[in-house]
């Protein structure tokens, strides 16, 4: 059987008795013309190995495979979908893993060759505490090319956040600091079966070469994350005792010491890194 010739997943999941369990964030996407519609916003799939996190019966899968993945590995927790998604292997030889794992304890790299892909569609928490891991990777540029990934409209929104907004915090340093990120598709809860209470967007974060501004990670990562765990207080008392001359170092970076972390842009922040790490 080819992919073309596969059973409807509204099908699969009858036959499969992939009732949607809560516990494990099940919304699954069936229609599968707005699977290869995800599938296309990663881009160049024909010349990369796509990591998916979450395959459940397969959309999203069967996208990526339509549209021409060279290879897709996909991790998935719940073993009830795993006959599912060996039919779908079957369809594309050689070119569906399937791991039946935890994706946040399985190491899937030395099962991909590069360039790598990465395509999910996955419950709100997991998906988070994901790509914060894959922004601060032990070393940049990290294994992937892209992120194509699916968020609760909010999260997404904080991806793609400029300074000055309420939706500016952490996940908009750490993403925009090395990547671009753009959101490229927004779905209303009617997409998903069974639909979640609120609507969804699919975020696409290109990795760069390098940062967009010179500053140590670690030293990065732990001034935006005290600047923002006391958001509203201005930036003298959320990062008190970070550095002894905190206000110098504050102004030398370009920011005035009244100011709240929601007001910094990236390249200040970078520049505070960099004092920060200088006067350790
Ligand atoms: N990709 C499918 C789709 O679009 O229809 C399913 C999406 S559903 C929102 C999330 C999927 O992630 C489910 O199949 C669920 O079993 C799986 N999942 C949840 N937590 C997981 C984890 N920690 N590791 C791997 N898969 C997980």
């Amino acid at each position: 059987m080819e992919l073309k010739d596969l059973p409807p997943l509204r099908d699969v999941i009858a036959d499969h008795g992939l009732s949607a369990k809560k516990s494990l964030g099940q919304n699954f996407l069936l229609d599968l013309n707005l699977t290869a519609k995800i599938a296309r916003q990663v881009g160049d799939l024909a010349g990369h190995d796509v990591l998916e996190i979450g395959p459940g019966p397969g959309g999203l899968t069967r996208g990526l495979l339509i549209e021409g993945a060279r290879k897709v590995l996909a991790i998935e927790k719940d073993a009830r979908c795993l006959p599912a998604l060996d039919q779908i292997a079957a369809a594309a030889p050689g070119r569906l893993q399937v791991i039946e794992g935890d994706a946040l304890l399985v190491d899937p790299l030395a099962h991909l060759t590069p360039p790598i892909a990465v395509a999910a569609n996955l419950p709100y928490n997991v998906g988070t505490e994901l790509l914060v891991r894959w922004l601060t990777p032990a070393i940049w540029p990290p294994f992937w090319d892209s992120l194509t990934l699916m968020f609760q409209k909010e999260v997404a929104e904080r991806i793609v956040a400029a300074p000055g907004s309420k939706a500016y915090g952490r996940l908009a340093v750490l993403a925009q600091w090395r990547c671009e990120a753009r959101i490229v598709l927004h779905l209303p809860p009617t997409a998903f079966t069974p639909p979640p209470k609120v609507s969804s967007a699919v975020v696409h974060l290109r990795a760069l070469a390098a940062p967009r501004f010179a500053a140590e990670p670690k030293v990065l990562e732990a001034v935006v994350a005290r600047a923002f765990n006391q958001r509203r207080k201005m930036l003298r008392a959320a990062l008190k005792g970070l550095v002894p001359d905190l206000e110098d170092a504050l102004l030398v970076a370009g920011i005035a010491p009244t100011e709240r972390a929601e007001q910094v842009s990236l390249e200040q922040f970078c520049a505070l890194a960099r004092e920060v790490a200088a006067r350790r």
